[in-house]
């Protein structure tokens, strides 16, 4: 059995919290790690009880929606709440963190930055984790890949689709067939 690479499996983590996020702009997952093991994680979402963007629409102010905390913010809050130290680990974010996070996760000690897409990348964030040290990697992930038996899936799914062809199936239906095949498994 292929056990799931650490970065992988970190970046999966973030991916999973995204999509709890309560706010319809950006779904955004953190997850803040030391020593290998989970110490706190975070989506973009409203303070706890307050109202949700999905039921009540964004607050919108200057082109931003003031409602949501963001997703490292809501992670480095969890440790503030539990009295987790944050300094010297690493935080895994589905996007580039803004400006304000920047300087979040640099004040609160993070080492490394880990992000799997770019996100308006400031120049002035890039900047600032220069400064302090701060080590920034981008991380090749693909979202099917938290379906640990995609490729099996993918490779039955040609497999039959070169079958019906064998067989003489309708040609437009094939293609059909392959066409939502490509969409569903991004080939
Ligand atoms: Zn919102
Ligand atoms: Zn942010």
């Amino acid at each position: 059995m292929e056990r799931i690479a650490w970065h992988q499996y970190f970046m999966a983590q973030s991916h999973l919290l995204a999509l709890r996020s309560t706010c319809t702009r950006l779904a955004v997952g953190a997850t803040i790690v030391r020593d290998k093991r989970i110490i706190a994680g975070g989506y973009n979402g409203s303070i706890a009880g307050g109202d949700h963007c999905i039921d009540e629409g964004c607050y919108v102010i200057d082109n931003h929606c003031v409602r949501t905390i963001h997703a490292e913010m809501n992670a480095l809050l969890q440790c503030a709440k539990f009295g987790v130290g944050s300094g010297q680990s690493d935080i895994y974010v589905t996007h580039f963190p803004c400006l304000q996070c920047c300087k979040a996760i640099i004040q609160a000690g993070i080492t490394t930055v880990y992000y799997a897409k770019d996100y308006k990348n400031h120049p002035y964030a890039i900047q600032l984790f220069e400064q302090a040290g701060v080590k920034v990697e981008k991380v090749q992930f693909d979202e099917n890949s938290i379906d640990v038996h995609h490729r099996e899936k993918a490779d039955m799914i040609t497999g039959m689709i070169a079958d019906l062809r064998a067989c003489g199936a309708d040609e437009e239906k094939v293609s059909h067939y392959e066409q939502e095949y490509m969409k569903l498994f991004n080939e």
